[in-house]
């Protein structure tokens, strides 16, 4: 384990990128300095969480139209640091952003306020049950690089609008995007120690699991998912974890091909591929398989790679050199396994060491690394199948279960498609766009996570339930208190008699049996 002096020792450089230009350095944030922070965001939620949820939806009111006016600003320091296109960046992460904090401003109120619990059993109908629902204290949320903006932001809105308090470690590739939502966040009205930025490495993250947070929410991979569910699972620390994913297309034979190849194209490389809910494995009905493949790669090879910032281009670069390695060793893989490379297939040098041309590969089988292991990058393997029965089996042989979509022209097909695959959300006839649906939960099954980010349920994550009953009879013992006897076995016989009887006599005579037990006298 790392020592605080060793952590505190480190710097981390953000960089650009596509031109590899140092944008800064910063200093990790040590062990100490993260359990401060913690330290100072509990006093602060406690006010934070007595403003009200109407107060805290006014500065999310506020938040939302700051960044609304910073929106190219903002889109260009997530190119700067991530690569994607500035346009992909305003339509991935500030609209999606924006859209969060309309579903919250629009929906938190009543989602957050006491709920009425009505009582079925009749010896519990004195009272009157509600669920209050509590903000859990500090949430803790470690994020990754992809979606370096809209990830934290959207998680974060939901849990201060609940009324938590947040300490967020981005990934140490994106803390300047991190720092940028510090800043809107605080200049709307959100108090500094209410919402905070550690930055540093998985150190810092580890670091931040061992300070006293009272729920962590993470984005990441699978590994280091792993760890940070066993180390919650020490302190029994509620975690809500969204993993990787190797989200399946299935195109049956009544889609339209023109269409599923264009969403195939942009849901496999947009971010130059690095989404969690990218196609990373397409099986495409026999019959449409060579027109499926062939639109593909001329779209495919119709794509501008380069630099974010130019208007024109359509894909960035990967956010660094040892991600464009595992693209490069699955596709070699593929290659070496006699797949067809319809385009790309290598990397672009003359444009910097972190650019890999969009690749479509034509012939892969299920076995193979690109289809079982997650990719990150722009590759689309493409697959035929026979049936939708196959295409079903396919489509779930995998560990993971982020997202899956089907392509169809018959909505009920696909509806009956969708229902037999695992996996978190399904669309018919559409890729990815459910992340920017700020009413749909967001999160996988097997190893793609547990817990939800997003809308209603995003939201019940970042509150605790608690259940509080008001007796309206204050002055009643109730019936079923000591003291005990063989008539009042018999009035409880009666009583159950009276509810659950499956005659009419049955019931009636239960309740006969039962009478009694009001004038019973208790301890
Ligand atoms: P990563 O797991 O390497 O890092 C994620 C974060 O965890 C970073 O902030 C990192 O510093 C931190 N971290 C690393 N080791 C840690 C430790 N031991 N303790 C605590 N924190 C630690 O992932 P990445 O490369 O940043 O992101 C890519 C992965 O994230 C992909 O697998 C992708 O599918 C997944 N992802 C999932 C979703 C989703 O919503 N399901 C969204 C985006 C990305």
């Amino acid at each position: 384990m790392a020592t605080d002096l060793q952590i505190a020792a480190r710097k981390i450089v953000s960089v650009n990128p596509a031109t590899g230009e140092v944008l800064r350095e910063l200093e990790c944030a040590g062990e100490g300095e993260v359990a401060a922070a913690v330290v100072r965001a509990k006093p602060a939620q406690v006010a934070w969480a007595e403003l009200g949820s109407r107060r805290r939806i006014a500065i999310l009111r506020e938040f939302q139209a700051k960044l609304h006016a910073k929106k190219v600003e903002v889109a260009q320091s997530i190119t700067r640091e991530v690569g994607k296109p500035v346009a992909e960046a305003l339509v991935t992460e500030v609209l999606v952003v924006l859209d969060a904090a309309r579903f919250l401003i629009d929906n938190a109120w009543g989602l957050l306020r006491d709920e009425r619990v009505p009582h079925g059993n009749l010896a519990t109908k004195f009272k009157s049950g509600r669920l209050v629902r509590e903000p859990h204290g500090v949430i803790g949320i470690i994020s990754p690089w992809n979606y370096s903006f809209s990830i934290p932001a959207t998680e974060t809105l939901a849990a201060l609008v609940a009324g938590n308090a947040v300490v967020l470690k981005p990934s140490e590739l994106t803390p300047l995007v991190a720092l940028e939502l510090a800043s809107l966040l605080h200049g709307a009205g959100v108090p500094e120690d209410v919402f905070q930025v550690v930055v540093g490495e998985g150190a810092a993250g580890a670091a931040l699991l061992r300070a006293p947070i009272d729920k962590l929410v993470f984005t990441g991979s699978v590994s280091t998912g792993k760890r940070i569910a066993m180390a919650a699972a020490e302190r029994l620390l509620p975690v809500v974890l969204e993993l990787g994913g190797k989200d399946p297309m299935l195109v049956l034979e009544d889609a339209d091909v023109e269409v599923a190849s264009s969403a195939a194209v942009w849901g496999a490389f947009v971010n130059a591929g690095q989404a969690c809910l990218s196609v990373e494995r397409c099986y495409v009905h026999r019959s449409l398989y060579e027109q499926f493949v062939k639109s593909c790669a001329e779209k495919t090879k119709q794509l501008r790679v380069g630099n974010g910032m130019d208007a024109d281009t359509d894909v960035g670069p990967m956010i660094h050199e040892r991600q464009v390695w595992i693209v490069e060793s699955h596709v070699e893989d593929a290659k070496a396994h006699g797949v067809r490379v319809l385009a790309g297939g290598q990397r672009l040098p003359e444009l910097g060491k972190n650019f890999y041309a969009p690749t479509v590969l034509a012939e892969v089988t299920q076995s193979m690394r690109i289809m079982q292991e997650e990719t990150f990058g722009p590759v689309l393997p493409v697959m035929a199948c026979a049936d939708d029965d196959e295409a079903v089996r396919l489509a779930n042989d995998s560990e993971y279960g982020l997202a899956a979509s089907v392509w169809t022209r018959d909505r009920k097909r696909g509806e009956r498609l969708a229902k037999r695959i695992h996996a978190g959300t399904v669309m018919v006839n559409d890729v990815i766009s459910c992340f920017g649906i700020s009413e749909a939960p967001h999160g996988g099954v097997k190893s793609s996570g547990v817990g939800r980010t997003h809308g209603r349920f995003g939201l019940d994550e970042m509150v605790r339930v608690k259940y509080l009953d008001i007796d309206r009879m204050p002055g009643m013992k109730k019936v079923w208190w000591h003291r005990y006897g063989k008539n009042f076995r018999r009035q409880m016989e009666g009583f159950l008699d009276m509810q659950f009887a499956r005659t009419l006599g049955g019931r009636l005579r239960g309740a006969v049996r039962a009478a009694g037990v009001a004038r019973r006298k208790q301890l």
